[in-house]
């Protein structure tokens, strides 16, 4: 894929780079995030689908839930190796065996602030403690790598004697680990050189200086082949280094490959809502906006060259080019998606179009599909009849099951239906859905809530993108009650999808 950007530079000797995921562990010490036994079991199936080499599942000291858990992921017959984290005490190894993982990850202080204010210990004990754990852990059969925790703070003769100790006690790997995301590429570098030259070298990243990636790429090109990662970065503090952002830049920049690339997008999915944490929008690989174009300069370039303004086509990681109306519209954007709705129009009109579109979007809104094809019938002066319409919308949700009734308006008939749900605006949905009966087939792509103030008071957007066979629209609707302005959204989105001659040419004018 890269004959196009010239000659593959040289990364190092190795042309095969493994991942060690972490976000089973790691990922799941950030702030705020829980994940139950289902949704990791859920989330090791999707790394094992995107045949990530290793599943740190978690940290079998924790307790005996972690340890069910752990042995869940253990139990799918996974092809990845999985490993726990564990201390440096050999009871953690032998929590680790009851997991039956197949690995441990053996963490054991490496910089004196580790070794003597919080473990209390000397250097010398904890090279003895590490040969006589190691060679335990070896002995019970399992994989095992050896962290130097706080290792970018530690003392590099310090580091190297204790590499040194692990791989003579049998250790597979030794992790370089810049545990507080507190170093520089150049030092990583220097230090990783040394630790490679003693044996398999892994690296253990944190974003803390926004440098997580570069500290990779620093420890990849001194000799180490292992990267430990997470899903969408997520981790403790400023999180870890990004496993989809470390598996495109091999790809693109190396031509070396690490997982099944096109899996990528729906593990970050799955991830984000696992764990509660949301994407942010100009995330690299996963974010909404990776592959999304609004102004009119890009828009005409990617519509003329799909690689005009884009690193790799969005394919690759599992994704779609989206082009999106705003401010910036211009020409080509406007009348390439008239096109997609089946919406012909001249010159004149997509012009005139582009002037309503820029309006909307320069006040700060973003300009959805039935704004742009409202714009087009106004611009055409063409009417047309609505086929749902809301007429009506009850919620109760005050203890007991919330439940809600809807009363419509389809193709000229009234229909009333009720539904109950897990909260009020999945109650009146199921209305909807109920009301409408097998017509209301359509898909919720997506669902998204803005609040425009920050108080009680706020008033909400709902943009839903509900899609029926190969249609797809995109709806906004705002409310100072959220389910009426879910409900509004979702019915004004299957009025556009269920009409009948959804690709209706404009009518001629007698000189069109
Ligand atoms: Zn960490």
């Amino acid at each position: 894929m890269n004959e196009r950007f010239g000659k593959t530079p040289e990364l190092r000797t190795s042309d095969s780079v493994q991942l060690l995921d972490t976000t089973l562990r790691d990922g799941e010490q950030a702030p705020g995030v829980s994940l139950t036994p289902t949704q990791k079991a859920d989330i090791a199936r999707a790394l094992d689908r995107a045949e990530v080499d290793y599943i740190e599942a978690g940290s079998a000291c924790t307790g005996p839930g972690e340890r069910e858990t752990i042995k869940r992921v253990t139990s799918l017959g996974l092809d990845a190796t999985v490993t726990s984290f564990a201390r440096g005490v050999k009871n953690d190894v032998d929590l680790a065996l009851d997991c039956d993982v197949d690995g441990v990850t053996l963490v054991v202080p490496a910089s004196d602030r580790h070794v003597e204010s919080k473990v209390g210990t000397t250097r010398e004990d904890v090279v003895e403690t590490t040969d006589e754990l190691v060679a335990y852990a070896k002995d019970h059969g399992l994989w095992v790598e050896v962290i130097g925790e706080d290792g970018s703070r530690a003392a590099p003769e310090f580091l190297e004697s204790l590499a040194r100790a692990s791989h003579d006690a049998g250790a597979d790997r030794f992790c370089f680990a810049d545990t507080v995301g507190h170093t520089s590429p150049e030092h990583t570098y220097e230090v990783v050189s040394r630790l490679s030259e003693l044996g398999p070298t892994s690296t253990h990243t944190h974003d803390d200086l926004g440098l997580a990636m570069a500290n990779v790429h620093a420890s990849l090109a001194a000799g180490a082949d292992l990267v430990h990662t997470t899903v969408n970065g997520i981790g403790e503090r400023a999180g870890n280094v990004a496993l989809e952002e470390v598996a495109i830049a091999l790809d693109h920049c190396y031509d070396v490959e690490s997982v099944k690339l096109d899996e990528l997008y729906a593990l970050a999915q799955k991830v984000a809502q696992a764990t509660g944490v949301s994407l942010p929008p100009n995330k690299a690989v996963v974010g909404q906006n990776a592959f999304t174009h609004e102004s009119g300069i890009h828009t005409d370039g990617t519509l003329k060259d799909d690689a005009m303004y884009e690193p790799y086509p969005p394919e690759t990681v599992g994704r779609e080019r989206r082009l999106v109306l705003g401010k910036h519209a211009g020409r080509a954007g406007v009348k390439a998606a008239l096109d997609e709705h089946g919406v012909d129009a001249t010159d004149e009109e997509v012009a005139a179009v582009v002037e309503r579109v820029k309006e909307l979007g320069d006040r700060g809104k973003r300009v959805t599909d039935a704004d742009l094809l409202a714009f087009a019938e106004d611009v055409q002066g063409r009417e047309r009849a609505r086929q749902v319409e809301l007429l009506d919308l009850t919620a109760a949700s005050g203890g007991g099951t919330p439940t809600a009734s809807v009363r419509l308006r389809v193709e000229g008939e009234e229909r009333v239906a009720s539904g109950t749900g897990s909260g009020p605006v999945d109650a009146a949905v199921k209305a909807v859905r109920e009301a409408l009966g097998p017509d209301a087939d359509a898909q919720l792509d997506e669902y998204h809530v803005d609040a425009i103030t920050g108080g009680t008071d706020a008033v909400v957007t709902v943009e839903v993108t509900m899609s029926l066979g190969d249609r797809s629209v995109s709806v906004a609707a705002s409310h100072a009650d959220i389910t009426r302005a879910s409900v509004q959204a979702m019915v004004d989105a299957l009025d556009r999808l269920l009409a009948p001659n959804h690709t209706s040419p404009t009518p001629a004018s007698a000189d069109d």
